[in-house]
Formats: structure tokens, C-alpha cells, sequence
């Protein structure tokens, strides 16, 4: 049996770009239609049960984006039933009510917790190159969410407890009927008086009012491996805010801002950098030191360094910080070498050069026109072949 993807998009008759609002006027059209309330007929019964199974899919951006890449997320529910195989038999409509008017927590009935986990926090840290290098260990003041002391997160006065809500006698949701379109429906609210909890707290605790945590400022020591780069994120685990009614805390992110440099351009766990050197230095060549993020180094020039010569000093650069959060050796430093040609020459120095070019035989011009790629290796070969 070959199976071929339902075109979810053709059954409720949208483009394949259509927004979130298109999507539910389109269903919302053809379920007018189709309704078993106001069509009983049995062609669009199923009719109906399919375009509320096209709209299920496409409004749940989970499930359109697996139909988009040619899947179809409602495959395996179709392959859980027996004898005649109604691939929608599981929407009615329930579905379409959630769909439409919202439940509690999204067809999760009954109270939610009071106990919800903690969100996650964010902080930047700013760092020099030279301290992206090393790793630091820094102090950092947060001001979050914590633990209540007092009542421990039970968010109840001492000796008190929380009780059953009298408004939504303990369910967390209040149902109401409404007239819709489709007839008379049952929706279900979150109960405002304990926000969906199904318990209230008759005698709050002094300090958090109920909360199960207070606002606190504190100072955390966060250590950032060596080789971290400008917008790596460290995670903390555990040290984000504490959740209402004392839940688990979230996660603490230290966003890396590195700073820039006054030398060295950043290029991964590479370094690069520009050494400027004099037309005669060039000529000559010379061993100049090189100030590097490992202090003084003596760099080798050799004599006819050329204009834009890349030289690289091997493990000169940043560590190679992997995933796994291990350091795996060091890049390089690559320096590239500027040629600086004088503006501005005296008669003595003019006469110098002059006198260079004539010993050189360049005062006639020496030039050579090439397209620059490749005309070096022409040159050679032309010269070759002329002898
Ligand atoms: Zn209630
Ligand atoms: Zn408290």
C-alpha cells in the first residue's frame, strides 16, 4: 500500500502561504456548511470531520511545518484503529470548540498546578579579547526571583492552608453556554478567582502575598570558559527566577559582548592583524618585535617581503572552544604585511633612490604589464620559452 500525504491545504481549499487568519476563515466557512447540526447529510459528515482535521493540522505550527516537509502528522493516529480505517474518526466537536473558543489549558481539564517552574534569565557580560582569551571568573549581582523564607512557597500564612475555590468548587474552570454559529456550545474558562488553580489562599503569607517567592538581589560567580566569543551564551543551570508558588528555578544565560580590540581582528579562533613596515625594511628585511595576546614575540621578516604578505604564527590565535565545552588547541595569527611607500622625500634621499634605480637599471622603468592573477607565471614562462 502506497501512502500519499493528505493535501491539507487543498481540503480546506487555502494556499500553501496562507496566514493563521485565512486558515480559520476558510474552516470557519466550511464548517457552516458542513455541520451535522445543520447537514446531515452522510458525504458531509465526513466532509466535515476532514476539514476539521485540515484545520486541527494547519493551525498547529508543529504539526503544518511537518506537512510542509511532505509528512503527515496525522498518519500514526490514522494507523491506531481496526476494520474500516477513518483517518478523522478522532475529531468532533470537542476539537472544534477548543479550537474555537479555547479550554483551560488547551484540552488539559481540571486545575493547573499553583506550582509553575521559574523562567529563565539573561544577562550580558562585556569582555576584553585578552579576557575572552583566559576565561574569567566574574561576580555578577542579579536581581531575581527567590525562595520565600517564610512560608517555604506555600504562599500561605503560618498555620494556614490553602482552600477549595468556591466559585469553580475546586475544577479551575468555569463552563458557561454560548450560542454560537453551530448552535448552543459548552465552553470552558479558567477561573478568574483562582486563576485555573482550584484553591485559593484565604490567608496569604506576609512577605511574597501569596507568591511562594520574593524579589531578591543577589551575587552569583559565574565562570566563562577560555575561547568564548561575542553572543556565546553560558548557561547556569538552576539560577534563573524561582517559579510561582516556589517552583524550580530557571536557568541563568551570561551572554558574552566582546569588546573590540586595538590590534587584533577576530575571525573565529583566528587573529588578524596589520604590520606596517618601511619601503627599506621591506627590502632589507628585519626581526621586529610583535606585540601578541602571549606579550613580545620576534617576528621574521625575511629581506624582499613584499607588499600584502600574509605571515601566520601558529597557535597565536584564540582557543578552539568545541561544543562539548572542551578547548581544543589554538588558532593562528595571521599578520599582513603593508608596504609603506615615502610621500615625501628630501634631495638627499631622492638622490639616493636615483642613484638605487640606476645601479638596479630601473631608471629606464623596469615595468611589466599583467592582469595581475596570473601574470606573474607568464612572464616566467614567456621568458622561458625566448632563451
Ligand atoms: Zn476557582
Ligand atoms: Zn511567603
Amino acid at each position: 500500500m502506497t501512502k500519499v500525504a493528505r493535501d491539507y491545504y487543498g481540503i480546506l481549499g487555502v494556499r500553501r502561504d496562507a496566514d493563521g487568519n485565512e486558515i480559520k476563515r476558510a474552516y470557519r466557512k466550511l464548517a457552516r456548511e458542513l455541520h451535522p447540526d445543520v447537514n446531515p447529510d452522510e458525504q458531509a459528515q465526513h466532509r466535515f470531520k476532514e476539514v476539521t482535521a485540515a484545520y486541527e493540522v494547519l493551525s498547529d505550527p508543529q504539526k503544518r511545518k511537518i506537512v510542509d516537509m511532505g509528512g503527515d502528522p496525522l498518519e500514526n493516529a490514522a494507523a491506531g484503529g481496526g476494520g474500516m480505517r477513518d483517518p478523522f474518526a478522532g475529531f468532533g466537536l470537542g476539537d472544534i470548540m477548543d479550537a474555537f473558543f479555547g479550554s483551560a489549558a488547551g484540552g488539559q481539564r481540571g486545575p493547573r498546578s499553583r506550582v509553575q517552574p521559574g523562567s529563565d534569565a539573561l544577562i550580558r557580560l562585556r569582555l576584553t579579547l585578552e579576557e575572552c582569551l583566559t576565561g574569567v571568573s566574574r561576580e555578577l549581582t542579579v536581581d531575581t526571583a527567590i525562595l520565600c523564607e517564610l512560608c517555604r512557597g506555600s504562599g500561605c500564612a503560618e498555620g494556614t492552608s490553602p482552600e477549595v475555590c468556591e466559585t469553580c468548587g475546586g475544577r479551575g474552570e468555569i463552563q458557561a453556554v454560548q450560542r454560537s454559529f453551530l448552535g448552543q456550545v459548552v465552553t470552558a474558562r479558567p477561573c478568574p478567582v483562582c486563576r485555573g488553580v482550584g484553591e485559593v489562599i484565604p490567608d496569604p503569607c506576609r512577605q511574597c502575598a501569596g507568591d511562594g517567592r520574593v524579589r531578591s538581589r543577589r551575587t552569583i560567580v559565574a565562570k566563562v570558559p577560555p575561547g568564548v566569543a561575542d553572543g556565546m551564551r553560558v548557561r547556569l543551570s538552576g539560577q534563573g527566577e524561582v517559579g510561582p508558588g516556589g517552583g524550580p528555578a530557571g536557568d541563568l544565560y551570561v551572554e558574552v559582548e566582546e569588546l573590540q580590540h586595538s590590534t587584533f581582528e577576530r575571525a573565529g579562533a583566528d587573529l588578524h592583524c596589520t604590520l606596517r613596515i618601511p619601503m627599506t625594511t621591506a627590502a632589507l628585511g628585519a626581526v621586529v618585535p610583535l606585540e601578541t595576546l602571549d606579550g613580545v614575540e620576534e617576528l621574521d621578516l625575511e629581506p624582499g617581503t613584499q607588499h600584502s604578505t600574509e605571515l601566520v604564527m601558529s597557535g597565536r590565535g584564540m582557543p578552539k572552544l568545541r561544543q562539548s565545552g572542551r578547548v581544543d588547541g589554538r588558532g593562528d595569527l595571521h599578520i599582513h604585511v603593508d608596504v609603506e611607500i615615502p610621500t615625501r622625500l628630501d634631495a638627499r634621499q631622492t638622490e639616493l633612490l636615483r642613484e638605487l634605480a640606476t645601479l638596479r637599471g630601473e631608471d629606464e622603468g623596469g615595468l611589466a604589464v599583467t592582469n595581475g592573477k596570473s601574470g606573474g607565471l607568464f612572464s616566467r614562462l614567456r621568458s622561458h620559452r625566448g632563451r
